[in-house]
């Protein structure tokens, strides 16, 4: 949108100057970045800021030719890669929030990277010994869209929505977010690039509906479910594949080609450009001349069939996450990323979802378009100015409970903005202190998350085991960036931090992690049975202990060695790697003591009750008390004060 400040000179008051300002969507693409405004008309439109063209492509070469110093984006830039690969960055947002120890970094590219960095950042080496991080790189791909836009339509930008994938994480969203600082531009809001392209399509009217979004791009393919109820968007299901797109098309037509006669890196550059442009003619035409050859568009399609097929297995996963099937309750398929132009990408679309996808808007374009709109939505005063759009979390956030256990808080695919609270207790007598461990991932143990962040809430009373009552709430705001707060319920003493992890995850390790929690649910749900098995029997053994210290005399010799047999037995059994077996020791030294446990728990009262302190009182609270209360407040396991 647009508005429109007078410049009053003081004094004279009189217009000195009208200058406008205006906020734009930025869709800042693996491949390609475009710009799109909503002018007066109420209408988004790309902007040209390209040799004529509204996509930028995301390149940006360091200059090794040219003025020290000089950086070139674009097209001109991309001109270049074949020349000075290490010194101009394609697809930078592959590295975005990702940290030089992530071994998919080192995998992914022709890249010098600087040495001797921390492992927080990835630095690129490029020309005359220049580091640069991830960041700078977009930001620099940030600063030309900004530029080229404000020269183009004679206005400053200050404000822009940027869009992200649906799947990208905390470090990803951060790493965007200061790209956009660090080019001089307020980030209103990230928005999911699905949910741009609804808004595009100007779904955000209808009163409900699902839809998916279908987005093949030049390197990655994302497909994601929304749903609207009454105008609120959510993200139901997201899901991927990072590694596939239209560069795959080219690389495999190349291969085609060239058949397998000997190659230099030189000409294979070259076949995949042609090929690339081939396949882009034949698009329109039926067929077309490449490398000499004439290949039809039947040719074509053959050779990439297998690559579009890939898409299908993330597309049912994502309908079954959301809560559907290919044949039911889909209201839509939005086509969105240059590759979606091919016909057998369409027809694989439409075949797998039943459906005549949405086409109508420029799918290179509708993402920016959408982003626009929520620019205007975010500054207007019009009454959509509150529109929700709503996202999901991509992988489940949790706590490190005792025994390495992953307790969830928010759940995979939950709707973002969300908060959730649970409460915890101390599992020592008189722990003053709690370790927080925020994890994320799909998995039961601690081990096989992701770990994000840990803090200390010092300061609890020293209370029994198990009185302590600590909330912890997990607040995930609608950009997806995390906050994390402990608060000792008694004191009122809290703690929080906002998760900054040092690199992120790709939507390949998040795919990883899903489908190894998914092979390993069983092995998982055993394992955690036995450690929460484990910590309980620790723990009633311990209360067990104290008890018979403290009030043994209300025991017959019998009850005594029967309660005393029962705990043998538990012990023994804590080392075996069966549950069942366990938990049936637990039950029968719980029965066998039952009696004890409310003998104790009459003279706490009596004593109470002849004026003794409260404290006493609770000292005395005898084991099988302690369990109900544990059971009442569901988790009881947190950290011994080390
Ligand atoms: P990204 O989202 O990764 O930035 P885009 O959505 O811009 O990528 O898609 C770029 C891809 O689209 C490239 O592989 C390009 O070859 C392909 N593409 C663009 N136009 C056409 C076309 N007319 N026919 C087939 N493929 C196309
Ligand atoms: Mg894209």
């Amino acid at each position: 949108m647009t508005a429109l400040f007078e410049i009053a000179e003081p004094g004279n008051g009189r217009i000195k100057e009208a200058c406008q300002t205006a906020a734009v969507g930025i869709d800042l693409g693996t491949t390609n970045s475009l710009v799109a405004i909503v002018l007066g008309d109420g209408r988004p439109q790309a902007v040209s800021i390209d040799e004529g063209s509204t996509l930028l492509p995301s390149v940006v070469h360091y200059g090794a030719s040219g003025e020290p110093g000089s950086v070139i984006v674009g097209r001109a830039a991309r001109r270049l890669a074949a020349q000075f690969p290490s010194d101009t960055i394609v697809s930078v947002k592959r590295f975005m929030g990702r940290g030089s120890a992530d071994p998919e970094t080192l995998r992914l590219s022709p890249y010098k990277f600087a040495s001797g960095d921390s492992g927080s950042v990835v630095r690129f080496e490029v020309a005359r010994g220049r580091k640069v991080n991830p960041v700078e790189v977009s930001a620099e791909i940030l600063r030309a869209l900004r530029s080229r836009a404000e020269e183009r339509l004679g206005i400053k930008i200050q404000q822009a929505v940027i869009t992200v994938p649906a799947y990208f994480d905390d470090a990803q969203r951060q790493a965007t977010k200061e790209a956009g600082r660090l080019a001089g531009i307020e980030v209103l809001r990230l928005l999911n690039e699905p949910t741009a392209a609804a808004l595009a399509y100007g779904l955000d009217k209808k009163s409900f509906g699902t839809f998916a979004v279908y987005d093949l791009g030049g390197g990655t393919f994302d497909i994601s479910i929304l749903k609207l109820v009454e105008g609120v968007f959510e993200v139901k299901a997201v899901g991927g594949d990072s590694a596939l797109g239209g560069d795959d098309f080219d690389r495999a037509l190349a291969t085609l080609l060239l058949g397998h006669a000997a190659r230099d890196p030189r000409s294979v550059r070259i076949a995949i450009d042609e090929a690339k442009a081939g396949k882009e003619r034949l698009t329109t035409e039926a067929q077309t001349q490449v490398l000499g050859r004439t290949l039809t568009r039947a040719q074509l399609e053959e050779v990439i069939r297998p690559l579009i097929e890939r898409t299908g297995p993330a597309c049912r996963r994502a309908l079954k996450d959301a809560g559907l099937t290919t044949n039911n309750k889909l209201d839509g398929v939005i086509l969105v990323g240059g590759s979606t132009r091919v016909p057998a990408v369409r027809a694989f679309v439409r075949e797998l979802f039943g459906l005549e996808p949405l086409a109508d808007i420029d799918p290179d374009e509708v993402v920016a378009l959408g982003a626009a709109v929520q620019a205007d939505l975010l500054t207007s005063d019009s009454p959509q100015h509150d529109v929700l759009l709503l996202d999901v979390a991509p992988l489940s956030l949790g706590l490190e409970t005792m025994g390495g256990l992953a307790e969830k808080l928010v759940q995979r695919n939950t709707t973002i903005p969300t908060n959730a609270t649970q409460e915890f207790t101390t599992f020592a007598d008189g722990q003053t202190g709690m370790d927080i461990h925020v994890v994320q991932g799909e998995r039961e143990l601690v081990q096989d998350c992701r770990s994000l962040a840990r803090f200390t809430l010092g300061g609890i009373p020293p209370l029994p085991a198990g009185l302590a009552r600590v909330a912890v709430t997990f607040q995930v705001d609608a950009d997806g960036i995390l906050s994390v707060t402990a608060r000792e319920q008694l004191t009122g003493v809290s703690q929080s931090i906002t998760v900054k992890p040092s690199h992120g995850l790709t939507d390949d390790e998040i795919e990883r992690m899903l489908l190894s929690s998914i092979e390993n649910a069983e092995a998982d749900v055993q394992a955690r049975m036995l450690i929460d098995n484990r910590v309980e029997a620790q723990r009633i053994l311990k209360a067990t202990e104290t008890q018979l210290d403290a009030n043994g005399d209300l025991l017959s010799n019998q009850e005594r060695s029967t309660i005393e047999a029962g705990m043998a037995d538990l012990r023994a059994r804590m080392a075996l790697t069966d549950h069942h077996a366990i938990k049936d020791a637990i039950d029968r030294l719980d029965h066998d003591s039952a009696e004890f446990a409310k003998r104790v728990m009459d003279r706490g009262i009596d004593r109470a009750l002849k004026g003794r302190s409260v404290g006493e009182f609770e000292g005395e609270v005898g084991a099988h008390a302690a369990k109900a209360y544990s059971a009442h407040v569901e988790q009881t396991t947190l950290y011994e004060d080390k």
